[in-house]
């Protein structure tokens, strides 16, 4: 349920509501809006009714939201969220480029990705210490010693940390050293996973899975924003079709349709999406065009030799053409790449 608060509704007016609603054991989430002031009601709110509400000073209107999502849902909050890390804001006016290896490696090959990125002017590196991989014989990771090198690296470049968690055991160990926690398409429905996750305050990019459908990817995002923590980041990465060319089919659509059903902000992963570096920056500019938030892309000084995801990492010549395209495009659309 919303309860939609008169342009005139005084301060006093909107705590009673709030009030009221406690006391009926519901929980409130006031937003006040450039336009409107709402307040969304979550709890099993089948038994409430609106006439509890619709006459009390200063409500215009009470709403039920039909959507099994409350707290993602453009109904209760309109305007667009932006989630700050590291110095960028990830949502509507920025086009944010998270970009970095698959793998951490070596610290030679995070430093020179840390390097290329300040020295584009970007501010978030990602890479992966903790892999999911489909299989228990390739490469899982560096582990803890992989997040040193990573932040390290970071630290030395002024960049911030976006980095996956694989297990609900390892949130503490890797939120120590990362800005953004990542969940991995594996993980999207991990709800131990999500229920740790929403004890932190971290901003969290929750990747859609390769079979779960928009509604079932706001409702995982709805499990960390029921935990307590606001601050998610939806990314798009391919869902599993029929198509082999490409390792996943980008689904492009799942941007607009996003935003017109949340107002948390949504980047696409145009690397896991497209499996080959050859599409990565036509669906990199795909993102920008369709309306995305940013992009989280990988790259690698050597591809060829890369221990995970080589085929589809941009090397750094190739990277700094799509930055170059994207920067063109960028303000064309009303944004900026940072
Ligand atoms: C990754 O970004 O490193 C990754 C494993 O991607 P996904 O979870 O989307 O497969
Ligand atoms: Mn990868």
């Amino acid at each position: 349920m919303i309860l939609i608060f008169k342009k005139d509704a005084t301060e006093e007016d909107i705590q009673s509501a709030l009030r009221k609603i406690e006391v009926l054991g519901y929980t409130p989430h006031l937003s006040r809006g450039a336009v409107k002031t709402i307040c969304g009601v979550t709890g099993d709110d089948r038994a409430l009714d609106e006439s509890e509400f619709d006459q009390m000073p200063g409500v215009e209107s009470v709403l039920r939201v039909l959507k099994p999502y409350k707290l993602a849902s453009r109904e209760f909050h309109p305007d667009p969220t932006r989630i700050p890390v590291g110095g960028v804001s990830i949502g509507p006016g920025s086009f944010a480029v998270i970009a970095g290896p698959c793998s951490v490696e070596t610290e030679g090959q995070v430093e020179s990705s840390a390097e290329l990125l300040q020295h584009c002017g970007l501010k978030l590196i990602r890479g992966g210490a903790f892999k999911p991989r489909s299989s228990p014989y390739s490469f899982q990771g560096l582990g803890e010693q992989g997040l040193q090198i990573l932040s390290a690296a970071a630290k030395r470049h002024g960049l911030t940390v976006v980095t996956e968690v694989l297990s609900e055991y390892d949130v503490d160990l890797v939120s120590r050293y990362a800005g953004v926690l990542q969940v991995g398409a594996r993980n999207m429905q991990n709800f131990a996973l999500l229920k740790a996750l929403g004890e932190t305050r971290t901003p969290v990019l929750l990747k859609r899975s390769m079979m779960g459908t928009i509604e079932e990817l706001l409702l995982s995002a709805e499990y960390i924003m029921k935990g307590g923590n606001p601050h998610v980041i939806l990314c798009e990465r391919g869902i599993r079709t029929f198509e082999t060319e490409t390792r996943n089919t980008l689904d492009i659509g799942a941007v607009p349709a996003i935003k017109r059903l949340s107002h948390l902000p949504i980047i696409v992963d145009p690397s896991h999406a497209m499996g080959t570096w050859h599409y990565v920056p036509a669906a990199s500019m795909a993102a920008l065009a369709a309306g995305a938030d940013g992009i989280i892309v990988e790259i690698h000084p050597n591809p060829p030799e890369a221990k995970s995801d080589g085929k589809q990492s941009l090397n750094y010549p190739h990277f700094e053409d799509l930055l170059t395209r994207l920067k063109d495009l960028a303000p064309h659309l009303g944004t900026a790449v940072n």
